[in-house]
């Protein structure tokens, strides 16, 4: 009787569990297969995979946590395969062998009964041990990472009661169903009176002295065993039932989500999809498959909630929420629920009524909080499961630009860019004149062939405060003999904000105009003084036909130092260095600054957010044409903060923008006493001599 109640329960989990992996699929399948333009830049698969096995992207960032993290991985593991192999064990190997031979028997014996004991009490401990410390964090848990807190709205006007039990249902049943099936096996030995053959079961062995050492007789223990074996085996079924339409799903989607991300999706946009009748996402098919994975993959870690720039400003946007939020709606539409995770109380108030019949864009996920994004990518970096959050949000912009719904100062911006080729809504041929007094002539591109093309880009072109860094990089050039020459005023903006804004088609112009303008100049290699520029030309211009290679200004001036075409003097300075997000977090570009600044005698102190992690100003993504949307501290004055907890008298950058915002910040946060904003390109010239 109890076999068939097994048997029964067992086929009803399953099929739940198999209703629910096919309501997820289908709703994966209405997603696209790919993103049209370039193809995904994957590392090798071996590598992708051992990064999932070694749990390396949970680790990366928070070392106690990861290593919790892969505790209950490969606990999980070994006891799925030790449940396979005890099911195979128990009912298909018998059934099979009394058909062939005409005797039952079972393959679990000697040896094997070994290895098969040991590994599943190891498997259960790891877990136990994992669980219990994640559910120890999670209690004392008290950052911004895990309490759920949504900053556009008032505590009143949301509920995130579902999204907390969820995570304690599934934390707590892996900690509790591994304990009771040792504690069930440590029964059965103390019933047994410890016979040697199942000292291999070491942990529900020592679990059986235990209850002995509390006094249970093996009548007892045998009567508790009974209860603890049906507790242990509805808790496991129940758990096998609950994972597609729970957190626990990301046991799977996780994982696959990782091998498939392409950690170049943000460097280098999609293009838009070729016969589609609108622009941007505007319903679920849009999106691609990758992408509804993703949103199933989350696990709520909250790291891209703790290191978002607007979500620290107390803008409007929270990566998390916006993955979260996506994924209601794509459930709602697409037919696979949650159970636990849902928003929606009783009456139907909450942010997720209704979805299924709203726009995305403006709709179910704000317009503030696709404009606060300044696609720094920092969300990107620290999910450790691979989601994209970068070219969603920007499919998402291209809607809202589609349909004209922008604030009027960005649309000024872009119509200046359409218009005169340039933000500043300066005509063309004001575009070089900086070089005016320089007391030499740049090159013109155009007319004579250069070794290198110098991309300068609008705000070093005219920006009247960063004009000034852009004569000193000339006059350091000239002086160490470098061949390089300009555009002049066929230089246009190239589009790297005006494509994350989301505005394709004014790109596309841009892109075309600036080839069209590369194609009649001669040159060997591309330089630019700004990151974001420097981005489109190195990842995106490629696709339309670039075939130079691209340079950051710090990446040559490196080179000349180092090759002696440059002579200096050590400065002797303690300076901290900001790492641009476009710079160092999208293309690598970390290390070429670092070396000026050594070059140079400069004492380099960290901040504590560096290179990859560092913080991002606040002007990317467009948001400098935008007006502020910050409640608390702007992103430019946090980091001016964590500078000024240094011991630095300068504040070291490589991008003209950061050299505006920090410029402002140092005055804002009242540290322009003690804080100097200077480029790297200052510094190497004050510390340039004589050759
Ligand atoms: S790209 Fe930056 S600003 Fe945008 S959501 Fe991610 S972390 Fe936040
Ligand atoms: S999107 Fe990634 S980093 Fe953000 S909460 Fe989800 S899993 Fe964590």
């Amino acid at each position: 009787m109890s076999r068939v109640v097994m048997y029964v329960a067992s086929a009803l989990s399953f099929s739940i569990f198999w209703l629910g992996w096919g309501l997820r699929l289908r709703k994966y399948r209405r997603g696209r297969r790919t993103s049209p333009g370039a193809p995904p830049q994957r590392p090798p698969l071996a590598k992708r995979l051992l990064a999932v096995a070694s749990n390396a992207t949970v680790i990366r960032r928070n070392r106690s946590v990861g290593a919790a993290h892969l505790l209950v991985f490969w606990g999980i593991v070994g006891i799925f395969l030790a449940h396979i192999v005890v099911a195979v064990d128990l009912n298909f190997y018998p059934f099979f062998t009394r058909l062939v031979a005409r005797a039952v028997s079972v393959f679990l014996v000697g040896r094997l009964s070994m290895v098969y004991a040991v590994v599943f009490n190891t498997a259960g401990l790891l877990i136990i041990v994992g669980a219990a410390y994640l559910m120890v964090r999670r209690a004392c848990s008290s950052g911004p990472r895990l309490d759920y807190s949504r900053a556009q709205k008032p505590p009143e006007g949301y509920s995130r009661a579902g999204l907390i039990a969820g995570d304690w249902v599934f934390v707590s049943l892996l900690f509790a169903n591994p304990l009771i099936g040792l504690f069930m096996y440590g029964l059965e030995i103390r019933a047994d009176g410890f016979p040697p053959s199942e000292k291999w079961q070491w942990v529900a062995w020592l679990l059986a002295h235990a209850v002995r050492a509390v006094g249970i007789g093996p009548g007892k223990a045998l009567q508790i065993h009974e209860i603890a074996m049906w507790v242990h085996i509805a808790i496991g079924l129940t758990f096998v039932a609950y994972i597609p339409f729970s957190k626990a799903m990301h046991i799977f989607t996780s994982g696959v989500d990782l091998v498939v991300a392409d950690p170049g999706s943000a460097r280098r946009l999609p293009p838009p999809q070729p016969g589609s009748e609108h622009v941007g996402y505007l319903t679920l098919a849009d999106l691609t498959r990758k992408e509804l994975l993703g949103l199933d993959a989350c696990t709520r870690c909250g790291r891209c909630h703790e290191v978002c720039p607007a979500r620290a400003g107390g803008a409007p946007l929270s990566p998390r929420d916006f993955v979260l939020d996506l994924r209601q709606w794509a459930d709602a539409v697409g037919g696979s629920p949650m159970l636990l995770d849902r928003e929606l109380r009783p009456g139907g108030s909450g942010p997720a009524a209704g979805r299924a019949a709203r726009e995305i864009a403006g709709d179910v996920i704000a317009q503030e909080t696709l404009w606060a994004c300044t696609t720094c990518m920092a969300c990107v970096e620290v999910c450790p499961v691979g989601i994209e959050h970068v070219p969603t949000i920007v499919q998402l912009r291209r809607r809202l630009v589609d349909t004209g719904r922008m604030e009027p100062s960005l649309q000024l911006a872009l119509q200046n860019v359409g218009q005169l080729g340039n933000s500043f809504g300066k005509p063309s041929r004001e575009r070089t004149r900086w070089t005016k007094d320089l007391g030499f002539e740049i090159k013109d591109a155009r007319k004579e062939p250069v070794s290198h093309l110098w991309f300068v880009g609008d705000f070093a072109s005219f920006d009247t405060q960063v004009q000034a860094l852009s004569r000193t990089l000339a006059r350091i050039l000239h002086d160490a003999g470098v061949d390089f020459g300009l555009l002049y005023h066929d230089e246009w903006n190239a589009g790297n904000d005006v494509r994350r804004v989301g505005e394709e088609s004014l790109f596309e112009h841009l892109v075309e105009h600036n080839l069209d303008a590369f194609g009649r100049a001669a040159f060997d290699r591309i330089f630019t003084t700004d990151p974001h520029s420097f981005n489109t030309l190195r990842n995106e211009y490629p696709e339309h036909g670039l075939d130079k290679p691209v340079l950051h200004y710090t990446e040559l001036l490196a080179e000349l130092l180092e090759s002696g075409a440059i002579a200096v003097r050590p400065l002797g300075k303690r300076v901290t260095y900001h790492d641009p997000c476009y710079l160092g977090r999208y293309n690598g570009v970390t290390e070429a600054p670092r070396r000026i600044l050594a070059a140079i005698g400069c004492e380099l102190v960290e901040m504590p957010r560096n290179r990859e992690n560092s913080f991002c100003c606040g002007a990317g993504g467009g948001r400098f044409s935008m007006t502020d949307s910050y409640t608390q501290e702007r992103p430019s004055e946090n980091r001016i903060r964590e500078a000024a907890a240094l011991d630095v008298q300068t504040f070291a950058v490589a991008c003209p923008k950061d050299y505006v915002m920090y410029s402002d910040a140092v005055k804002t946060t009242g540290h322009s006493d003690r804080l100097v904003v200077s480029d790297v390109v200052q510094l190497l010239d004050e510390a340039r001599v004589a050759g």
